[in-house]
């Protein structure tokens, strides 16, 4: 894949960059290398002023920094303005609570174990590998590398080939700040490439956020070195919805919820699955406000919806949509892709889909919904659960046993009751089954790439 700004709006390519020689991705990673020596060496309070310092770099690049990424990925302007604010406060939150989270934890009673003191040390791992999407281009590497950097680690970026030029902004970012030069690198690289870095014995750890393929391969050539990795990768969450819940708050959040980001979100909800009570309500005043949204201009601030990242991802998402037609499902609203320039898919609401529409079970990757009806909690968990992913989960009821009910079923990383999934620095985030593992953000983020050092004094 080339590595280029090719503007999704219009299709047409802006800019295109030279891959890194493997002269340059050696200047880089040995940069990053001696980084980490210098910055695990550096007190808390420090790294926490030059995180500070960079977030305030973020706040004053707002405007521009958001073009950029709305030329290369497509996401309506205000909401990339939104995300570069989302940074700058995740900079903040590990600027404030990195110490506390990894603080010396003294054994109660060391007598046990005979010794007179003993505790569990939190130390940096040195130099870690983040190969990352396009999709939230600068909050899914800015939610690495704020507690990667605060715990005393440097990283190296192997970003998405369509995203070069934020990319590039985020190599000088943190020295902007005043960290150590070396403590973040980009390398401009394709993906054929990312097992030569693995293999590198300056690096330590990867953190992979993408797709199932991408995950796979990095964890099979990270595990072939014996080194950590985490995986952040697809989902097809749940949005449930209950009798009780208020359903016009209901509908407006999963309107939110299915097409911010242009519906390109792991954890945006996709498959909405309703009570049966409920349901016709439901689908009316759904499909009505989806039908709202204006899809358009991703500069134009007005327009709630852009197009899709990339070509190949508006034709998965073109054949995924057919497939349920073919198979027999009701397009309630969509499901055409227009003529003319750009990667425009329009807001689609699909219903009544057989067991055998790959959108059952597979992820869709853009503004489109899916309906299900359900007799009761039972069948909605049943429904929730059969899909091989387990990011997140939503679900709406104001009945305090119901919600406990879902809170313990769902098979999620996350259960969010009457509201959206959302991503946010205190809370921790991650999946299970096919959706990847380990954690990122809170407490859990910045311990995954410490060493948890045992410490044992006779
Ligand atoms: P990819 O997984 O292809 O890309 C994500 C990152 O992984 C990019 O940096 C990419 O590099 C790299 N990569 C791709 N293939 C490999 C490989 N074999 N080995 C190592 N690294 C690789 O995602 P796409 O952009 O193609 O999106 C497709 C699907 O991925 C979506 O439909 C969605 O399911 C999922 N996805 C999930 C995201 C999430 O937030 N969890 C975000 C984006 C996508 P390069 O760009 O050079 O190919």
């Amino acid at each position: 894949m080339a590595i280029a700004t090719i503007n999704p709006a219009t299709g047409k390519t802006e800019k295109t960059f030279d891959p890194h020689d493997s002269a340059e991705v050696e200047r880089r990673i040995a940069q990053a290398h001696a980084a980490a020596h210098t910055l695990r060496g550096t007190a808390f309070d420090e790294r926490a002023g030059w995180a500070r310092a960079t977030a305030d770099v973020l706040d004053a690049d707002t405007d521009i920094l958001a073009a950029v990424m709305t030329t290369e990925m497509g996401k309506p302007i205000a909401q990339s303005r939104a995300e570069v604010g989302k940074c700058a406060a995740a900079l903040r939150f590990y600027a404030d609570n990195a110490e506390r989270f990894l603080a010396d934890e003294p054994l109660e009673d060391p007598s046990a174990v005979g010794a007179t003191r003993a505790w569990a040390r939190y130390q940096p791992l040195g130099t870690i590998l983040a190969v990352m999407p396009w999709n939230f281009p600068l909050w899914q590497v800015i939610r690495f590398a704020a507690p990667a950097l605060m715990a005393g680690n440097t990283g190296v970026l192997k970003h998405a080939s369509n995203v070069p030029q934020t990319a590039l902004y985020l190599d000088g970012l943190f020295e902007r700040g005043g960290f150590p030069a070396g403590s973040f690198r980009t390398l401009l690289i394709g993906s054929d490439r990312i097992e030569a870095v693995i293999d590198d014995p300056r690096i330590a750890a990867v953190t992979l956020t993408g797709s199932e393929p991408a995950g796979q391969a990095v964890a099979a050539q990270a595990a072939h070195r014996i080194k950590k990795s985490v995986l952040e990768l697809g989902g097809s969450d749940p949005y449930i919805v209950m009798p009780s819940a208020d359903l016009d708050e209901a509908v407006s959040t999963a309107v939110t919820a299915r097409t911010q980001n242009n519906g390109q979100s792991c954890i945006a909800a996709k498959r909405f699955i309703v009570h049966t009570d409920v349901y016709d309500e439901f689908a009316e005043k759904f499909v009505a406000a989806m039908g709202r949204l204006t899809v358009g201009d991703p500069m134009d601030e007005s327009v709630d919806v852009g197009p899709l990242a990339m070509e190949g991802g508006r034709d998965d998402l073109i054949e995924l949509v057919d497939d349920a037609r073919e198979a027999g499902a009701s397009i309630l609203l969509g499901g055409e892709a227009p003529e003319g320039p750009g990667w425009f898919y329009p807001v689609t609401v699909i219903a009544d889909l057989p067991d055998s529409a790959r959108l059952v079970r597979e992820e869709s990757f853009g503004p489109v919904a899916s309906l299900y009806r359900v007799a009761d909690r039972e069948e909605a968990v049943h429904v929730a659960n059969q899909t091989p992913f387990g990011l997140s989960s939503s679900a709406w009821t104001t009945d305090p046993e119901e919600q406990e009910f879902f809170a313990d079923r769902l098979q999620a990383g996350g259960v969010f009751l009457n509201w959206m999934t959302a991503s946010s620095p205190q809370l921790p985030f991650g999946g299970i089954k096919r959706s990847g593992y380990g954690r990122e953000l809170s407490a859990a983020g910045i311990r995954e790439f410490c060493n948890l050092k045992t410490v044992w004094v006779a």
